[in-house]
C-alpha cells in the first residue's frame, strides 16, 4: 500500500482544476439529460477525457463513455459516475437552475432537472481523472474511467455490460464509485457489506370474467382479487421476515375498472420491493409470486396471474477489505472526523453494483455530502432533518457546490491512488 512518491502528488492541482470544474458542473446542471439520453453530458466528459490524454470510446451501452490511461505496470481501476437527470422540475431558485424539457420514453413532453446530484458525479470523476492524468510519476497501472449513462431507470450498467464492457476493456483490480447524499457538506460516508438496497419493480396482472355490475354471479371479480391480494401480500414483512431482518413491499398502483357498474376483466398492481439481503430478496419474490397464484386461485380466476419484472437493482455491496483500504486512504485525505462509518445501509438504489458482482471484481461505493453544514447541522439540533432538508429527487435538492465539488474529487482521487499503489 505505499505510494510511489517519486512525483508532486496529483492532489496539489486541485486548486488550479477548480474553477473549470465548477464552469462543468454548472453547465451540465443547467443542461441536464434523462436516462439514455446523455448525449450531450458524454460530449462533455469524453472531450475532458481525450484532453487529459485518455484513449476514449464512446457510444457503449447507449451514451456511455470508457477512457483508459495506461501508465506501466501495475493494476488497473475502474473509476465510476453515472450522469443521467430525472423528470422533475427544479425548484431550487439557484442562478443556474434547470429549465431544461425532454420527451421521456413513454413520449411525453416532461421537465428535467439533475435531482440526484448525477451532474456532480460527472465533474466528480473528469476533475479525479485530470489530476491522475496530470501527476502521472506518482503512480503506476491504468486508469479506466467509466461515465455511465441511465442509473435513474437501472438501464446503463447493465447496457454497458451487454455492450462488451468485460470484453472490451481490461479487467480491474477494483471499482470505485461515488453518490452526493443529504448529509454535511464535506462529510464522507461508507459501510463495509451491504451499503444499499436491491430493488425490484413487479408488474402483477390479475384476470377475472368481467360481467354486469348487477350479476356477480356471472363474474371472476378481479377488483375483490386485487384486494385480496393487497392485503396478503402486506402479511410477507410482518408475518414471513424475522424481526432483525429488513424488507420493504409497497404496493404502488392498484389500477382496475372505469364504471360503478362494470365488473372488469382484470386488474393491475405494481409492486416495489426494497431488501437488503440476497436470501431476504429470494423470499419476498417467492412469497409475492406464491401470494398472488393462491389469491387467483381462490378466487376461481379463468387463467393465473403474470408477474413481470419492470425494473431491478441489485444489492449494493462493499468488499470488506477493499471498502477498509477505502476508508483509510479517505481518513489519510480527510482526518478521522470527516469520515463516518454508516451504521445502517442506505435503503435507495444503485446499479453501481452490477459491474462487481457481475465481472468478479470487488467493489466499494461511498457518500458525500452535499447539504450546507450549518443548515444541516441546525436541522439536526431541532430535529427536523427529515422536514427540512431536501433529500435526492427532491425538486429542491441541489448540492453546495463548495467544498462539495473539492471533497469528490479529493476522495476519488485518493482512493484511486490508494488502489493503484498496488504493485508498484
Ligand atoms: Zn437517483
Ligand atoms: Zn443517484
Amino acid at each position: 500500500m505505499t505510494q510511489p512518491k517519486s512525483g508532486p502528488s496529483p492532489l496539489a492541482g486541485l486548486d488550479a482544476l477548480t474553477p473549470e470544474l465548477e464552469r462543468l458542473y454548472r453547465d451540465i446542471h443547467q443542461h441536464p439529460e434523462l436516462s439514455m439520453q446523455e448525449q450531450r453530458t458524454a460530449a462533455m466528459a469524453a472531450d475532458r477525457l481525450r484532453a487529459a490524454g485518455y484513449d476514449v470510446t464512446t457510444g457503449v451501452g447507449g451514451t456511455g463513455v470508457v477512457g483508459l490511461l495506461a501508465n506501466g505496470d501495475g493494476p488497473t481501476v475502474m473509476l465510476r459516475a453515472d450522469m443521467d437527470a430525472l423528470p422533475v422540475k427544479e425548484a431550487t431558485g439557484l442562478p443556474y437552475a434547470s429549465t431544461a424539457t425532454a420527451t421521456d420514453a413513454d413520449g411525453n413532453e416532461v421537465p428535467v432537472m439533475h435531482a440526484c446530484g448525477h451532474d456532480m458525479h460527472v465533474a466528480w470523476l473528469a476533475g479525479a481523472t485530470a489530476l491522475l492524468a496530470g501527476a502521472r510519476d506518482a503512480w503506476h497501472g491504468t486508469v479506466m474511467a467509466v461515465f455511465q449513462p441511465a442509473e435513474e431507470t437501472a438501464q446503463g450498467a447493465q447496457a454497458m455490460i451487454d455492450d462488451g464492457l468485460f470484453e472490451r476493456f481490461p479487467r480491474p483490480e477494483v471499482i470505485l464509485g461515488q453518490h452526493v447524499m443529504p448529509a454535511p457538506a464535506g462529510a464522507i460516508g461508507y459501510r463495509p457489506g451491504t451499503t444499499q438496497a436491491a430493488a425490484d419493480s413487479l408488474e402483477v396482472r390479475l384476470f377475472g370474467r368481467g360481467a354486469h355490475g348487477s350479476m356477480p354471479e356471472s363474474s371472476v371479480d378481479p377488483v375483490v382479487m386485487a384486494a385480496a391480494t393487497v392485503l396478503r401480500l402486506q402479511t410477507i414483512v410482518s408475518r414471513e421476515i424475522a424481526a432483525g431482518q429488513a424488507a420493504v413491499v409497497t404496493v404502488g398502483a392498484l389500477q382496475a375498472g372505469t364504471k360503478d357498474n362494470v365488473i372488469p376483466d382484470e386488474a393491475l398492481l405494481k409492486v416495489n420491493v426494497r431488501t437488503f439481503d440476497e436470501g431476504v430478496r429470494a423470499h419476498v419474490l417467492e412469497a409475492i409470486e406464491r401470494i398472488v397464484n393462491a389469491e387467483a386461485a381462490a378466487a376461481g380466476a379463468p387463467k393465473a396471474p403474470e408477474i413481470t419484472t419492470t425494473e431491478h437493482y441489485p444489492l449494493t455491496v462493499n468488499d470488506p477489505d477493499r471498502t477498509a483500504r477505502v476508508a483509510a486512504a479517505l481518513r489519510g485525505q480527510f482526518g478521522d472526523d470527516r469520515v463516518h462509518e454508516r451504521a445502517e445501509p442506505y435503503s435507495a438504489s444503485e446499479d453501481f453494483g452490477s459491474f462487481g458482482t457481475q465481472w468478479g471484481v470487488p467493489s466499494v461505493f461511498w457518500y458525500v455530502g452535499g447539504i450546507d453544514a450549518d443548515i444541516y447541522n441546525k436541522a439536526v439540533q431541532a430535529h427536523r432533518v427529515a422536514q427540512d432538508i431536501p433529500t435526492n429527487h427532491n425538486p429542491r435538492f441541489a448540492p453546495v457546490i463548495h467544498p462539495t465539488l473539492e471533497t469528490g474529487v479529493q476522495a476519488m482521487t485518493a482512493a484511486a491512488l490508494d488502489a493503484l499503489a498496488d504493485g508498484s
